[in-house]
């Protein structure tokens, strides 16, 4: 379980994320959606204990600052980094060791084999692709078994293979009850598997929805998505750069 409570992120004067909360359960996959610039990424930074922030936010009841949400916590970033000089099979042992998996040499070959890394076991990191790293990226996350994730962007850049095995991953996962964040902003990419629905604008939630609930309903969230988006699109820009 994630709960986020008054998350609230300035870079100097600047609010990117402002008083948000939200809880996400296990085995639900919420959507954080929203154009380019509405805080997304700022927010999940923060759920990750990337950076400073007001509010609280927990991982599985754990402060998300604590060694024990770490542990429990996987983060797959909008921009890859992996390691230049290791291996991609380095980079499981790095992950392995540092959290002190034990037997997770066969999960890592699963990981590798679905996301299509095999043949490129024994390649450095500078020598993969864009793609390729950003599946180093979520091979790196979900090697610890989290109980939660958080995927930033995850589709962009993915080949399409790779997208249907990271959307076969994202079932199998919310089925072992793991709690799952993504955030993206194309609405149809996620449209098959939300369980809730953020829409975020200015560094704001502007609208929660359950899944069950739009089903009932039968609202119709694009409309509901650029109705928010396009109004007051563009304001406070005057921002002081920070962090
Ligand atoms: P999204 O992921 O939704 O595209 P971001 O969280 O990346 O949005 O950015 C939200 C806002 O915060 C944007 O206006 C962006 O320019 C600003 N921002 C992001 N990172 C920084 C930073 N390090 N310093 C200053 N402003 C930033």
């Amino acid at each position: 379980m994630i709960n986020v409570s008054h998350l609230t992120k300035k870079y100097g004067r600047f609010t990117a994320n402002n008083n948000m909360s939200f809880i996400v359960e296990n085995g639900e996959i919420a959507v954080l959606a929203g154009p380019n610039g509405a805080g997304k990424s700022t927010a999940i930074k923060c759920i990750a204990g990337l950076l400073r922030f007001e509010g609280e936010i927990e991982i599985c009841g754990f402060n998300n600052k604590s060694i024990e949400a770490k542990r429990l916590l996987g983060y797959v970033p909008e921009i890859p980094a992996p390691f230049e000089l290791l291996t991609v099979w380095e980079h499981m042992e790095f992950i392995a060791r540092a959290y002190k998996l034990e037997n997770w040499q066969e999960r890592a070959e699963m990981l590798i084999r679905r996301m299509e890394l095999a043949d490129k076991k024994n390649k450095m990191g500078k020598e993969l692709s864009k793609g390729m790293q950003q599946k180093i990226s979520i091979c790196c996350a979900l090697l610890i078994e989290p109980a939660a994730v958080l995927f930033d962007e995850p589709f962009v850049g993915l080949d399409p293979h790779a997208i249907k095995e990271l959307k076969a991953m994202l079932s199998e996962l919310r089925g072992k009850g793991t709690t799952i964040i993504i955030s993206t902003h194309m609405l149809d990419s996620v449209e098959e598997f939300w369980d809730k629905l953020l829409i975020m604008m200015n560094g704001r939630i502007e609208a929660e929805r359950e899944r069950k609930a739009v089903e009932k309903s039968g609202e119709n969230l694009e409309e509901l998505f650029f109705m928010i988006t396009e109004k007051n699109n563009g304001s406070a820009e005057e921002k002081d750069k920070g962090e």
